[in-house]
């Protein structure tokens, strides 16, 4: 139709079918799906052991330029290829899809994760929403381990060794036993001892006390709303809490680092492993205090046991989605799972097509795709495909700044080669970063209403120059699948090239040279400059043992550089590294890039104020 209507009119002009049929399509077992409603259903992991021996289909990655505020059309890109794959060219293929964060679903105008016009996943409003309400579980789960924190430290402060012993220690049938998980962590103190009345005085009191030092507590609490009051807080100023008050904040839910190892965990053995790492504080020595010590692992795996299952919708051509995790892609990873990655491509077989997403531009997502996504799932990409828009590379070329909610300035939409050619560099250097891992690089030019056939033609011919395998315009979003069969064919080309992937860095290197490493080869810095701050916190983390997992740099995600401002391709940078965490159960070292926040806010008019229920209908309006 022309205009193409909103988002949530082409969802609800379209009924989904039911997803019991669905899954029978692609071939899952009645006993393999647990439905929620009409069009979504969870996915149990049984099904990897079924088809332990299939072979896997082709991995595909949909990355990006630097963006604008705006985004450039990598969800839409990613729904249009699979529409046109399996609705158009009759191949089996498969979306994954991060879940997005109702921070932002309410914030800024158009910053749903469905996709939009012709390339979307139905029915939106549950996508955008609450889903199957894993972040929900994630929200809990992330609580508990901060409620745990303070209390414990309350306690340990206001009982003797001996009461605290006695509570923590639990009375089965009147007999005191020990849980697994206190066993596991008397072993990792060297006592080997399983009857509790044998520890000597000492022995309990080492068992009880974890002796946080409240000033090296790394974990925070969370919520999935863009409510920035919450980003400093005190907490503990009740009566009860004794003066046992602190600083502290709120992070948005998707910042977790329990979404993180929802998104990298293969297996409910491995996330319980993972949960169970967690490093949340140093006690009084500097040794790490973890998830285990507290004896919260088993109470957290429970709260996630069903957010681990991939939840499966549909496109608006009724082809099959995953839609599962969505960790921050800076300060996370920005991946959706392994898991709905690696069901997805035994589901679609050998000759099959897998195409997961990456967040923001390639020089954030795919790295941390490749390094920290691919080295966990062990998983082997065929193809990149790489989004570009005629309006980011404009911005990139020296077009006025582009804000959300307010009218782009005519550069934006009348003709200009001149910014379009100036702006290539980016796509350039985009390309140079893919190839760095030895993957084919496919450029898609997401057209927009108000691009000429001389920018389209312009962009395909220098990305090609750049050493893409090929660039192809698509017009998915105004037409559906049948808008990007030209992309789809480019992509089975590239995929039928022998890939010759390989990694950035050895995790083996020090952190130092694998900062750096990312900091030159991607980004293009002379060198990285490490904050007092930072250097100690990298001595910390050698010390205790995690020197050697992948990076995870916490960079924004408008320039190449640190400096959001600075758009094209930076030179003459030195990149400044504030501070360096650890996210020891997801697995990475997470340096801060200058200032990144982890709590969004709200503008001055949020899109809250057009979304409304027509309580005749129950429909929802006003998302996009
Ligand atoms: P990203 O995944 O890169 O953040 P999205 O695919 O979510 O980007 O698209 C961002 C927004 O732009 C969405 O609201 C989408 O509907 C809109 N959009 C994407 N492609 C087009 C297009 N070709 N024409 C018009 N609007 C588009």
């Amino acid at each position: 139709l022309s205009p193409v209507p909103s988002d949530i009119e082409i969802s609800r002009a379209q009924t989904p079918k039911a997803v019991d049929i669905l899954a029978k399509e692609i071939g899952l077992l009645a006993d393999e799906i647990e439905i929620y409603g009409k069009s979504k259903a969870k996915v149990r992991l049984s099904l990897l052991e079924r088809l332990k021996d299939q072979a896997d289909g082709k991995y595909v990655l949909v990355a990006g330029i630097t963006p604008t505020p705006l985004g450039e059309g990598k969800s839409t890109v990613t729904i249009g290829l699979v529409q046109a794959l399996t609705a158009h060219l009759n191949i089996n293929s498969f979306a994954c899809l991060r879940q997005p964060s109702q921070g932002p679903t309410f914030g800024v105008k158009g910053r749903g994760a469905a996709g939009g016009g012709y390339a979307q996943v139905i029915p939106m409003e549950e996508f955008n929403l609450h889903l199957t309400g894993d972040i929900h579980a994630i929200t809990a789960a992330n609580n508990l381990l901060a409620a745990a924190i303070d209390t414990r430290i309350l306690h340990e402060n206001t009982q003797t060794d001996k009461a605290l012993y006695n509570r923590l220690v639990a009375s089965v049938n009147g007999v005191r036993e020990f849980s697994k998980i206190q066993l596991a962590r008397l072993k990792k103190l060297g006592i080997n001892k399983t009857d509790p009345s044998t520890l000597t005085e000492e022995e309990m009191r080492k068992f009880a006390r974890l002796d946080i030092d409240p000033s090296t507590i790394t974990w925070q609490r969370v919520m999935d709303t863009n409510d920035r009051f919450l980003r400093k807080i005190t907490i503990g100023q009740g009566n009860t809490e004794k003066g046992f008050s602190r600083q502290a904040q709120f992070d948005i839910a998707v910042a977790s680092e329990v979404m993180a190892v929802l998104a990298l965990t293969d297996s409910l053995t491995d996330m319980k492993e993972r949960l169970g790492r967690m490093v949340v504080a140093s006690d009084r020595n500097g040794q790490p205090v973890t998830t285990g010590d507290l004896g919260v692992t088993g109470a957290l795996t429970v709260l996630m046991k069903d957010a681990i299952k991939p939840n499966l919708m549909q496109t608006l051509e009724g082809t099959p989605v995953f839609v599962h995790a969505g960790p921050f892609a800076n300060i996370a990873h920005g991946n959706s799972s392994v898991l709905a990655d690696k069901i997805a491509l035994k589901l679609v077989g050998e000759e099959g097509y897998v195409v997961t997403e990456a967040g923001f531009g390639a020089d954030i997502g795919m790295e941390k795709f490749f390094n920290i996504k691919c080295r966990a799932s062990g998983l082997v990409p065929s193809v990149v495909v790489l989004v570009a828009t005629v309006r980011a590379l404009k911005m990139h070329g020296g077009g006025p700044s582009v804000t959300a909610g307010v009218p782009l300035k005519k550069e934006y939409t009348e003709e200009n080669l001149q910014l379009v050619a100036d702006g290539c560099c980016n796509l350039e250097k985009q390309i140079q970063i893919a190839q760095l891992f030895g993957v084919p690089v496919v450029v898609a030019l997401n057209v927009f209403r108000t691009d000429t056939r001389a920018e389209i033609d312009l962009v395909c011919e220098l990305a090609k120059r750049a050493g893409a395998f090929n660039a192809v315009p698509c017009y998915h979003w105004s037409v559906g699948g049948k808008g990007s069969v030209d992309l789809a064919q480019a992509v089975r080309e590239a995929a039928s090239k022998k890939s010759r992937f390989q990694f950035l860095y050895d995790v083996q290197l020090p952190i130092v040279e694998k900062i750096r490493t990312i900091a030159q080869a991607v980004y293009g810095a002379e060198d990285i400059e490490l904050s007092p701050e930072a250097q100690s916190k990298i001595d910390r983390y050698t010390e205790q043992g995690f020197g050697n997992l992948p990076i995870c740099m916490a960079k924004t995600h408008l320039s190449l550089s640190h400096q959001p401002d600075k758009k094209g391709v930076p030179k003459d940078f030195v990149l400044p590294i504030s501070d360096v965490r650890a996210s020891i159960g997801a697995g990475f070292i997470y340096p801060l890039v200058g200032t990144m926040s982890t709590m969004p806010g709200l503008p001055t008019r949020p899109c809250f104020y057009d979304i409304d229920l027509d309580t005749e209908t129950e429909q929802v309006k006003g998302l996009f």
